[in-house]
C-alpha cells in the first residue's frame, strides 16, 4: 500500500473544504474503502477521517420530526435500535441482512448508501473497465451471474446498499454539505445510472457529504417488509433483494412503494408495480400483474436469468405478505 496522510476532520466545513483537494478521499468504517486502497483501485495521497465530527453519530425520533440518522451511526445500531425495529422494521430488517456482524460494527449508514459496486472485474485492478474509465465492459461476455437485468447501458454492476431500498421504500432524504450546496434531496436522487461523462453511480461531486438521513414517519397502518436473497445465510451480498412499504384504506392499497435491490446499477423503483397497487384490492390477479411489470423489460445476461424469476417470486411474497395482514 501505498503511504498516506490520515487527517482528523474537526468539522465538516474543514471535511468538505479538505475533500475539494486533489487525491483526497472520505474514510468512515472504512470497510469498502480499505479494500479499495489494498487492491490499488485508487491511491488517495491523503484521507479524510469523518469519524471524528461531533453530531453525526446520532440516531433521534420525534413523532413529529421522524427519524434522523447521522451518517457516521453504524449498521450495527440501526439494527439494534428500538425505535427502528418498532417502527421503520425494514430498515431494521435490511441493516441486520447486510454483511456480518464485524462489519456492521465498523461500517456506517453514509458508507453503506456510498459503497463503491462489487463487481469483480471493477474490484480487480487488472482490469481497466468502462466504470474504471477503459472502453469495455468485461461483465458482458464474461462472468455475469451476480450482474444487472434491468437498466443496464455501458455498466451492468448493481448497487450494492441493502440499506438504500429499504430507505427509498421508506422515503427517506439526505441532507448533502458541499462546497457549493447544503441542501436536501430524496436518498432516490443520489443515484444515477453511470453515463458516458459521469463514469459513477451517485451523483455525488468533490467534497461533497451526506450528514443526515431523514426518514419520515410511515402513515398510520402502514406495513413494510425487506427480502433479501443470497447465496449463504450471512457475509453475502443480495442476489436480488426487495423492499416495500404500503398503506391500506380498508381493504384498499392507499399507497405503496416497492423497489428492488441486486438488480440494476440504482436501486430500482419499481413504478409500474406500484401504480398497478395503489388504488386495489388484493387478489391473486392484481398481484400477477403487478409482479409482471416489475421485471418488464429486463435483459439478462448469459448466467443471470435466475434473477428475474427470482425478481418475481420476491415481489409476489412480498404484496401477498403485505395484503394478507390487513387489519
Ligand atoms: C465482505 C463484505 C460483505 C458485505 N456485505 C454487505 C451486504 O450484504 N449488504 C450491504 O449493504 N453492504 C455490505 N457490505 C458493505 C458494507 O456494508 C459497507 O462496506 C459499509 O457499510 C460501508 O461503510 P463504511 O463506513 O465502512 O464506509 P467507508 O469504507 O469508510 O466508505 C465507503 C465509501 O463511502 C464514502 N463515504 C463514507 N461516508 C460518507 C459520507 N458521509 N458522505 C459521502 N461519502 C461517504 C467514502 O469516501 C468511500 O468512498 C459488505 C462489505 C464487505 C467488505
Ligand atoms: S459491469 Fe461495470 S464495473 Fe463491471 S466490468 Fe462492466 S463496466 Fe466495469
Amino acid at each position: 500500500m501505498r503511504t498516506f496522510e490520515h487527517v482528523n476532520a474537526p468539522d465538516v466545513q474543514t471535511a468538505v473544504a479538505l475533500l475539494g483537494e486533489a487525491s483526497t478521499e472520505a474514510i468512515a468504517g472504512g470497510t469498502d474503502l480499505l479494500g479499495e486502497l489494498k487492491a490499488r483501485l485508487r491511491s488517495p495521497q491523503r484521507l479524510v477521517n469523518l469519524k471524528t465530527l461531533a453530531g453525526l453519530q446520532e440516531i433521534s425520533y420525534s413523532p413529529k420530526a421522524g427519524l434522523r440518522l447521522g451518517a457516521l451511526v453504524t449498521l450495527a445500531e440501526i439494527e439494534r435500535h428500538p425505535i427502528i425495529q418498532e417502527r421503520f422494521p425494514i430498515l431494521a430488517q435490511a441493516a441486520a441482512s447486510a454483511a456480518t456482524p464485524q462489519l456492521r460494527n465498523m461500517g456506517t449508514i453514509g458508507g453503506n448508501l456510498c459503497q463503491k459496486p462489487r463487481c469483480w472485474y471493477y474490484r480487480n485492478k487488472l482490469f481497466e473497465c468502462w466504470l474504471k474509465g477503459g472502453d469495455k465492459c468485461f461483465a458482458e461476455d464474461g462472468e455475469n451471474k451476480y450482474h444487472a437485468i434491468l437498466g443496464a447501458d455501458r455498466c451492468h454492476a448493481v448497487h450494492p446498499s441493502d440499506l438504500a431500498p429499504a430507505l427509498i421504500a421508506l422515503d427517506a432524504t439526505l441532507r448533502v454539505v458541499g462546497p457549493d450546496l447544503d441542501g436536501e434531496l430524496s436518498l432516490e436522487e443520489l443515484y444515477t445510472k453511470p453515463t458516458e461523462s459521469r463514469r459513477q453511480m451517485t451523483i455525488l461531486g468533490p467534497g461533497e457529504l451526506i450528514t443526515d438521513i431523514r426518514v419520515p414517519i410511515p402513515k398510520n397502518g402502514s406495513r413494510g417488509v425487506y427480502l433479501k436473497t443470497m447465496e449463504r445465510q450471512s457475509w453475502s451480498f443480495a442476489l436480488v433483494s426487495v423492499a416495500a412499504q404500503m398503506n391500506f384504506a380498508g381493504e384498499r392499497i392507499a399507497d405503496a412503494r416497492v423497489v428492488l435491490g441486486g438488480v440494476a446499477a440504482i436501486p430500482w423503483r419499481a413504478r409500474d408495480s406500484e401504480r398497478i397497487l395503489i388504488g386495489q384490492r388484493f387478489s391473486e390477479g392484481l398481484a400477477e400483474r403487478a409482479v409482471e411489470a416489475a421485471v418488464a423489460g429486463a435483459q439478462p445476461l448469459r448466467d443471470n436469468e435466475y434473477k428475474v424469476s427470482l425478481a418475481k417470486a420476491l415481489v409476489k411474497r412480498v404484496i401477498i405478505d403485505l395484503c394478507s395482514t390487513t387489519d
